[in-house]
């Protein structure tokens, strides 16, 4: 078996392909609405630990496990709660992860031990198609280095993990750009671990309020709740940027600022479009990461709907450098 550090990364469209390497235990990172996954078989704990290994992700780290369809959850969770179903039936396929009491069939590292085990059913139709040709489901956390910002585009799982992933199955960019909204039952109460593309409004509509715990500085249950995360390179900071100095950028949502270089600022979406805002995130914080800037100063975005998910991802991105956000 190839080790990490030897495998040649090619991308393409080819299906065929990506499941023949995941039948082989090889990794095979896979398009889906929220951003791009790194994959493989969950039912192999082999296949699993290579996932570990390439991303550098602590093993105390559970991964999402991506299946076909809806009824396929039975094989992996049992004690379903009346709510899940409802859920799935209005959100599933798409962004929506749900948390539920695992079956033997799961191998515990997949779930670093949990006796919880995180299920979603992606909506992107290339990974659809994939997962619907291939006998077992798959384990996916993004495509990124531990820690480091999500990938949206191909070359974003190039640039961070060439070398260590068999196959890019090239999707085009993530629709979304957001990964999912995590959702968990604690004593019966439905509780998200962490915001994502499907908003605590839309929950709320269908199955009435849910309780929210999605910080946690050490030992959380979910790791994209720990502060510092989704960390791209360049400092950023939270706040109205000082006088212009070289080198200080801005990060906002749709309006530029008057008084300060035109060519030093970024907007999330020209249009005030939170959606557009989503999807732009973390290729943004890439480019940023690319010019070189000593500082970035970053406008929050209304803090409503998809928006608490991204101030959720701007104020983690920027947890070590600004005070009190
Ligand atoms: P990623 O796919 O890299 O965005 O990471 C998957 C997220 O799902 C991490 O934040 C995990 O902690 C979370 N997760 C996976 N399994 C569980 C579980 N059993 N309980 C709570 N969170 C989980
Ligand atoms: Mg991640």
């Amino acid at each position: 078996m190839l080790s990490t550090e030897t495998r040649l990364t090619t991308v393409g469209k080819d299906i065929e392909k990506a499941a023949a390497i995941l039948r082989n235990g090889g990794l095979v990172s896979i398009p889906t609405e929220t951003v791009y996954g790194l994959a493989a078989n969950a039912l192999d704990p082999e296949a699993v630990a290579r996932i570990f290994e390439a991303k550098r992700r602590p093993t105390f780290d559970p991964l999402i496990i991506h299946i076909a369809d809806t009824f396929s959850i039975t094989d992996y969770a049992r004690d379903i709660p009346l709510t899940a179903p409802l859920l799935m039936k209005e959100f599933w396929p798409g962004p929506l992860t749900l948390v539920l009491p695992k079956t033997e069939k799961v191998p515990d590292i997949v779930t670093s031990g949990l006796s919880t085990v995180a299920l979603r059913m992606p909506a992107h139709k290339i990974t659809q198609d994939l997962l619907k040709i291939l006998n077992f489901p798959l384990a996916a956390p993004s495509a990124n280095l531990f820690g480091k910002v999500s990938p949206t585009r191909p070359e974003h799982v190039i640039e961070q993990l060439s070398g260590k992933v068999d196959y890019v199955l090239d999707g085009g960019d993530s629709s979304v750009g957001l990964e999912s909204t995590i959702l968990g039952w604690k004593e019966e109460i439905p509780t998200i671990y962490r915001l994502g593309g499907i908003t605590i409004e839309q929950i709320e509509e269908v199955i009435g309020p849910v309780e929210k715990q999605t910080h946690s500085s050490s030992n959380p249950v979910a790791p994209g709740m720990l502060t510092s995360h989704y960390a791209p390179g360049v400092r950023l900071i939270i706040g109205d940027p000082p006088d212009p100095l070289p080198g200080i950028g801005v990060l906002r949502f749709c309006e530029k600022l008057i008084d300060f270089p035109e060519d030093r600022q970024w907007l999330l979406s020209g249009e005030g479009d939170i959606n557009e805002a989503a999807k732009n995130l973390f290729f943004m914080l890439r480019e940023l990461d690319k010019l070189n800037l000593k500082e970035v100063y970053i406008e929050l975005v209304p803090e409503e709907g998809l928006g608490m998910a991204i101030n959720d991802r701007l104020r983690r991105a920027s947890a070590e450098n600004t005070q009190n956000n």
